[in-house]
């Protein structure tokens, strides 16, 4: 019997997923509401019904639990944030809080649970399937720290928000010729700062990954585009080094050049998702709709070389991801 005559006929016998729930967790991110709402929709054109979990794992343990029908998505797909809304869960990193959260789909039918989150959100999704509960985790988080995938939900909208900003800050900056410093989010991670460092023409890109930091050379460096004529000297600094603003008033003791610090902090997260984001959350999250349906569980989605693929949740959480080094080469090329 070839391999799918055997894999039609284990789903024939699998129990039908009858209804699928979904929440968003960890930090949110422009899309999620897309994503929602493709499941939602998806699920339900398959004759599926959906639950809703609100606040994340912590509402699911307060089986705060709605039901979704498709109207109650309508006029979504183009707002930030996400309707579910999304909180952090201590009780679900322990043993009993995890038994009980598997208990509760039970208890509301949910045989196929959605998770919209980053690497620790799919960590609680694994638990839940190692307890029966169907899980299929979407990688939701605007810092593209996610291994299995080049893409993450709201990325795209944070990244462009971002870029937006400091071009703001840019023409202030030359107008005064000053030096300015401009945090961006991304956790430990340096995605955010590495795009914007080349989309914004930064002179300097300082990302967590980048473990020789030299303060004394970067001093040095505004000295010399100081003499080469330069009339900015834009900083991109990643949110996982910190200290912006004792940086900048380091800086300016050092150099003599008016230095200024701007921290763009959440307004990273909000705002109406870009095109991309709306358009991969929505296929994403039909996909994860389509892999419960395929008795899947267990499985993160993912986007690698123009293709959306599943992975193992316990795979994917193993994956290492770095950062491209030859961008990080061309932005100090590009920098002179
Ligand atoms: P972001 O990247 O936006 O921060 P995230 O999903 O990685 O998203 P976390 O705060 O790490 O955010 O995790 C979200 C929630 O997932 C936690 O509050 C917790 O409820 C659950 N979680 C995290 N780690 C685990 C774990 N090891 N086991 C079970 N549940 C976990």
């Amino acid at each position: 019997m070839g391999k799918n005559e055997l894999e039609a006929m284990e789903a024939e016998l699998r129990d039908p997923i009858r209804t699928i729930g979904v929440l968003t967790s960890g930090g949110d991110a422009p899309g999620m509401n897309a994503a929602i709402r493709a499941v939602v929709r998806t699920a339900l054109a398959k004759g599926v019904k959906v639950r809703g979990i609100r606040r994340g794992y912590h509402g699911l343990l307060k089986e705060e639990i709605i039901d979704l029908t498709a109207r109650d998505v309508s006029d979504t797909i183009q707002r930030g944030g996400t309707i579910l809304q999304t909180a952090r869960c201590q009780a679900m990193r322990t043993e009993e809080g995890q038994q009980k959260a598997a208990a509760i789909c039970k208890k509301y039918g949910i045989d196929g649970l959605v998770v919209i989150g980053g690497d620790g959100s799919f960590a609680g999704a694994q638990r839940l399937a190692d307890l029966g509960v169907n899980t299929i985790g979407l990688p939701g988080t605007i810092d593209l720290d996610i291994a299995c995938t080049e893409y993450t939900i709201g990325f795209d909208t944070a990244v462009n928000t971002a870029m937006e900003a400091i071009d703001k800050v840019r023409d202030t900056s030359t107008s005064h010729e000053r030096c300015s410093i401009i945090e961006v989010m991304g956790r430990d991670a340096g995605y955010l700062a590495l795009w914007c460092g080349i989309a914004n023409g930064a002179e300097k890109i300082l990302m967590p990954e980048e473990k020789d930091f030299d303060e004394t050379a970067l001093v040095e460096d505004i000295l010399e585009c100081k003499k080469r004529g330069k009339k900015n000297y834009i900083i991109i600094n990643a949110e996982g080094i910190g200290d912006t603003m004792n940086m900048a008033k380091r800086i300016e003791d050092a150099t003599g050049m008016e230095t200024r610090a701007t921290i763009l902090g959440h307004m990273q997260r909000g705002g109406s998702p870009t095109c991309k984001d709306r358009v991969y959350a929505s296929v994403m999250g039909a996909k994860a709709v389509e892999l419960l349906m395929e008795g899947k569980t267990n499985r993160v989605v993912g986007y690698q070389h123009g293709e959306f693929k599943d992975f193992d949740i316990n795979e994917a959480l193993g994956m290492k991801k770095s950062i491209p080094e030859y961008q990080y080469d061309i932005a100090k090329i590009l920098a002179l």
